[in-house]
């Protein structure tokens, strides 16, 4: 296995890829995981993303809903950016 790299991610997850894809503009990267590369909650994720995306959606119900869900665990600033900023970059590949 080759061990030299401009960059190293720990973490094979959504988080970790989407890092790993920003940084090979700049040089080779390596991407590391506590066990296998596809057990990660990313990969137990059912598919459903808080976002609004259409006119008649609204940002602040899906930042209710995520707190709800989170029961008292989230963090609400981070929950409201995160809902806040995901119509941008929903689409980034
Ligand atoms: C069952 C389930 C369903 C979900 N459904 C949804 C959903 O519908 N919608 C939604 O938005 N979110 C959902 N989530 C949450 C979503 O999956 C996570 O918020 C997201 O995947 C987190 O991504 P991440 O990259 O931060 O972490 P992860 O995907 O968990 O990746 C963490 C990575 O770090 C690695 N790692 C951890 N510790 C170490 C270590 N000590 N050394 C090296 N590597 C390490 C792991 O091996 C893994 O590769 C769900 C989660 C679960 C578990």
């Amino acid at each position: 296995m080759a061990t030299d790299c401009d960059f190293l991610v720990i973490g094979a997850g959504v988080a970790g890829l989407r890092a790993a894809i920003e940084l090979a503009k700049a040089g080779s990267v390596l991407v590391i995981a506590k066990d296998s590369l596809r057990e990660s909650s990313s990969e137990y994720a059912q598919g459903g993303i808080a976002v609004a995306l259409s006119d008649d959606d609204e940002v602040a119900l899906h930042e209710q809903d995520t707190l709800y869900a989170g029961d008292g665990l989230c963090n609400q600033t981070a929950v409201h950016t995160l809902v806040e900023e995901r119509a941008r970059r929903i689409f980034r590949i």
